[in-house]
């Protein structure tokens, strides 16, 4: 059966943002977006497709759970966007504490959790009325942080659990490497071109604005006459490579991840050049630096092995520190069956057998400062040593960076969140993923607790479904979704500032 992790390194608490209330400078008119969503990556992607106006109907094959299959009966005809997904969902149980992502995942990748995925029970429908005006501001390519990691690392999950919406990830493969493609985990690399793809093979395009930065978003307090009946509007600014962009919407999604901090130690000796926090800086800096010498890892997730395996296959020394006992029933490793995921199983016994030739890890210790001259010091149960470097990587999780939003909204968000969906979810309704304090505010993926790709595509179900009730109660007067180019003129400043709490 295959098992999956939630990567530990990647469970860490929500940061404050370090600008509250920073000033926005923008000379752009707004655009007005029926949804904005902040982010490019899998969640956002998914979601765009819906809006984009393809819909989703149960065509009637087998699922695993028999009451769902019965309640399935009912809705034969109609799409699930149409249907009560609350009802639809009762009683479903599996890796995701929401209710409709358990139920999406049910319907595509119906008995994956035994070992026997029977293939997707959706088909999708194109439905040109039921367009929605939506852009996607990311900060990189489409795919968001797949575009950052490791790409010749291998997936956690198997190939067919990165599948996006009708067009699969082994269609993508047999259409790029026919005679290479395989079942079983992929490389980065391949799921990241995948989701480049996608967005360009669904024809997703014209609604992402990569390379763009959301610098600041907030609800506006001075609703327009044709906002005053529905609840107000957001604005949204950021930095493209065109120059500054202004979007106002009813409707902001969050989908903007959790891997844009990594954590920090806080240590004396932390910002010295030889420093990294990332893998994509480790590898930079064996690119750059030739062959290191003794490099040293901090960290007992999945990121700090990454970091292990390449660092050995290179032939450099690795000093390995990390908190936890080898044995701790808590390492990720422990979730990974070993068959199939043999590499991270072979660091996991380097932890356990303490050292071999080019590896030595120190359990239960701390690096407590690194020196300008190479030297880092680390604290153990036997008292402090110090140990020779010529590089040292932290890799001890990430949290999002959520600098953009009102201050007063970050807090209330983090706030309210359920302690049982991790300390990155923010505070949503878990049917409809919307904000139980801001109206119109929505998060998914990891932000609303879903950590894996098979799972977040229930939350954009879920976005989308609230979008379609909502949209029919949005002014009039407002530019229709055919409108596209359309802009309302805002009475405010050209520099905003973000209010404060
Ligand atoms: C090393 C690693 C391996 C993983 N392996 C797997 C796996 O095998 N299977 C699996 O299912 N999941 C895996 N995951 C988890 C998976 O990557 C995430 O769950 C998924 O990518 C979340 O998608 P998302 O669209 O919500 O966010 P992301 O993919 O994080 O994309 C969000 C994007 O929004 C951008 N953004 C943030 N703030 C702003 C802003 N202000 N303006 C503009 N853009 C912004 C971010 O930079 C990012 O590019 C892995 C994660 C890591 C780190």
């Amino acid at each position: 059966m295959p098992v999956v992790a939630v990567r530990e390194d990647s469970e860490s608490e929500l940061c404050r943002p370090e600008t509250p209330g920073k000033l926005c400078h923008s000379i752009a008119v707004p655009q007005y977006k029926d949804v904005v969503i902040v982010g490019n990556g899998p969640s956002a992607i998914t979601l765009s497709y819906m809006l984009a106006g393809n819909w989703p109907y149960y065509r009637g094959t087998p699922v695993q759970d028999i009451f769902l299959q019965e309640r399935l009966r009912g809705v034969m005809g109609k799409s699930l966007l149409e249907v009560d997904l609350e009802d639809l969902s009762q009683g479903l149980e599996g890796r995701s504490r929401n209710p409709i992502s358990l139920l999406y995942d049910a319907l595509v990748h119906p008995g994956a959790d035994l070992g026997k995925d029977r293939g997707t029970t959706l088909r999708w429908r194109f439905k040109p009325n039921k367009v929605v005006d939506h852009v996607a501001l990311g900060r990189g390519l489409p795919g968001g942080s797949w575009q950052s990691m490791n790409e010749s690392a291998l997936t956690i999950s198997f190939g067919s659990w990165m599948d996006l919406p009708k067009f699969k990830f082994r269609e993508w493969q047999f259409r790029k490497m026919p005679t290479t493609a395989q079942e079983g985990r992929a490389t980065i690399g391949d799921v990241s071109q995948y989701y480049l793809d996608y967005v360009v093979h669904q024809g997703l395009k014209p609604h992402f604005l990569n390379n763009t930065l959301v610098t600041c978003a907030f609800q506006r307090t001075e609703p327009t006459e044709t906002e005053s009946d529905s609840p107000p509007f957001w604005e949204v600014h950021g930095q493209s490579e065109d120059g500054p962009v202004r979007y106002v919407t009813p409707h902001l999604v969050l989908a903007c991840g959790t891997s844009d901090k990594p954590n920090r130690l806080d240590i004396p000796g932390e910002d010295l050049s030889f420093v990294v926090h990332t893998l994509k800086e480790l590898e930079e800096s064996f690119e750059r630096r030739g062959r290191l010498e003794e490099l040293m890892v901090v960290g007992a997730g999945l990121s700090a092995a990454d970091a292990i395996i390449a660092a050995l296959r290179r032939g450099i020394k690795v000093k390995h520190v990390f908190r936890r006992a080898a044995n701790d029933p808590g390492l990720v490793f422990n979730s990974l069956p070993p068959a199939l995921y043999p590499e991270y199983h072979r660091v996991y016994s380097m932890m356990k057998s303490g050292s071999t030739e080019n590896y030595r890890c120190f359990p239960r210790s701390k690096l407590i400062g690194i020196r300008s001259n190479g030297i880092a010091l680390v604290e153990g149960v036997h008292g402090c040593g110090k140990i020779p470097v010529s590089c040292v990587a932290l890799l001890i999780g990430t949290k999002p960076d959520l600098g953009f939003l009102d201050p007063e909204i970050w807090e209330a968000l983090s706030a309210g969140a359920h302690p049982k969906f991790g300390r990155l979810s923010l505070d949503v309704d878990a049917l409809t993923m919307e904000s139980r304090c801001f109206p119109g505010l929505y998060a998914l993926g990891p932000l609303a607790g879903d950590n894996f790709v098979r799972f977040i595509q229930g939350g954009a179900l879920a976005v989308a479904k609230r979008i379609h009730e909502n949209l029919g109660n949005i002014p009039k007067a407002l530019p229709s979704p055919a409108d596209k180019d359309s802009s309302i003129p805002v009475p405010r400043a050209c520099d905003v500032k973000c209010p404060t709490p």
